[in-house]
């Protein structure tokens, strides 16, 4: 049957989850299918759990394309792209090099940081609302350098575009980084703090909303996987799921990295890559930390959660897969002593990785808004390194969009129609 102003959410993610709360919240009918069961892994669960607004640069920035090909070919990098004959990652790698310029980079940071405040601050309220629940913290994060040129680097990069853009960075050297967390011992330079970053536990915090979106009505069909679309003039009349076709007024692609094969037999280009991370978390550190941590020369993020301790990193575009490369992981274990001296690989032994798969766009930038071609299908995915932050204003900018309202923050560079 038919309900009046319903929206089926394809894909249960963190991006899925926060459309609905959105959804939801405004009075809609809010259905959500996902091809896994309600205890499953996705996206969010393993990553760093940052609320990052001091990631105002994209991906795609002047450099990158130098230190990618440098990174290409060592496996052990921190980037590192599986060379292969794929067409859609010859576009890919394409269009990222035509995004990779200073003017992107100055037209993209703005819209970044507008995404990730705003996201901030929702983040704030749905901690309020559901009494605190997924470990909400508001200490910052501080970006480590081990070298005096990091530091160097960092304060004449971000730091000085976060600051330009109000997003406050400091530049601290190694005794002022160590006054911030006494507790440990760190090998570096310095470090450049941001106090407007926050984090959280991301299994906390799906597991919380999931529970009250339950009670707000919404619901779930959880073991459901899309396969296909059926089409009437212009717009979509019914997902066809394993469930049966299922109708809505309203569609939201939400389906992470695979959000580009969820749109089979529709005739759009969604170009984006899934950028696999690891991480791996120490159920009992043999020290307590209070912040975020970024160990900026080999990338790895460091984040307590709860009384365990996470480290995660690496982009590796080697397609949709979930083969472990170890090398990969012991790239990260490799890099932890170097910045906290007290570590050792053996903290690490009989820990198991978990890894996950990241939707990158080209130019770092997401896909939000509805497609030219079926106006009643809107795209809320490829988010990358930013899911966790921006999911709450990814699925308020989705209401938004579907009541016609004036959205938040300026949606062209998020224009899921832009590779067309
Ligand atoms: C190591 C690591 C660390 C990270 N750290 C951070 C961080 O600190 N801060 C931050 O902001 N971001 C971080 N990220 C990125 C963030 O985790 C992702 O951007 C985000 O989780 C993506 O969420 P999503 O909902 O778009 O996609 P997903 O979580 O992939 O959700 C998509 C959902 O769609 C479902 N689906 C797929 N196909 C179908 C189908 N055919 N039918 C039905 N359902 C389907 C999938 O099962 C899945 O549940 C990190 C990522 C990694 C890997």
């Amino acid at each position: 049957m038919r309900e009046s102003k319903s929206v089926i959410v394809c894909g249960g993610g963190i991006v899925g989850l926060c459309c609905a709360y959105y959804l939801a919240r405004e009075g809609r009918s809010v259905t959500v299918l996902e091809r896994n069961g309600e205890v499953r892994d996705h996206c969010a669960l393993g990553s760093a759990g940052y609320v990052s607004p001091s990631h105002v640069i994209p991906l795609a920035a002047p450099g990158m394309v130098w230190q990618g090909l440098k990174w290409m070919l060592n496996p052990r990098s921190p980037f590192y792209i599986k060379p292969r004959l794929d067409s859609d990652l010859l576009r890919w790698s394409w269009l990222f090099m035509r995004s990779a310029n200073r003017a992107h980079v100055e037209r993209a940071a703005p819209i970044l940081r507008d995404l990730c405040v705003a996201s901030r601050a929702l983040f704030e309220e749905l901690d309020d609302i559901t009494g605190h629940a997924f470990e909400f913290k508001k200490e910052g994060l501080l970006n480590l350098c081990k070298t005096a040129a990091g530091l160097d680097h960092e304060a004449h990069g971000l730091a000085r575009i976060a600051n330009e853009l109000g997003v406050e960075a400091q530049i601290l050297n190694a005794a002022q980084t160590a006054a911030l967390e006494p507790g440990i011992k760190l090998d570096v330079a310095g470090s450049v703090y941001f106090p407007i970053d926050a984090h959280l536990t991301p299994w906390r915090f799906a597991q919380t909303l999931t529970a009250l979106l339950k009670e707000m009505g919404v619901r779930f069909q959880w073991n459901t996987t899309i396969f296909g679309w059926r089409t009437e003039a212009g717009r979509i009349a019914a997902v066809q799921t394993t469930a049966g076709d299922l109708l809505a007024d309203e569609f939201v692609l939400t389906g992470g990295s695979w959000a580009p094969s969820m749109l089979t037999g529709l005739g759009l280009r969604l170009p984006l890559q899934a950028g696999k991370g690891y991480s791996l978390t120490l159920p009992q550190p043999r020290f307590k930390v209070t912040k975020p941590m970024i160990c900026t020369e080999r990338r790895i993020a460091v984040t307590p959660m709860g009384d365990t301790l996470r480290f995660g990193g690496t982009m590796e575009l080697s397609g949709i897969n979930h083969h472990v490369r170890l090398e990969r992981v012991q790239q990260i274990i490799d890099s932890v002593p170097l910045y906290f001296p007290e570590l050792t690989a053996a903290d690490f032994s009989g820990i198991q990785p978990w890894h996950g798969l990241r939707p990158v766009a080209p130019d770092g930038m997401p896909y939000l808004g509805r497609f030219n071609r079926y106006r009643n299908l809107t795209a809320a995915c490829g988010h990358a390194m930013l899911g966790v932050t921006m999911a709450p204003i990814s699925g308020l900018l989705v209401a938004e969009i579907l009541a016609g309202r004036k959205p938040s923050v300026a949606l062209q560079m998020l224009d899921p129609n832009r590779y067309a």
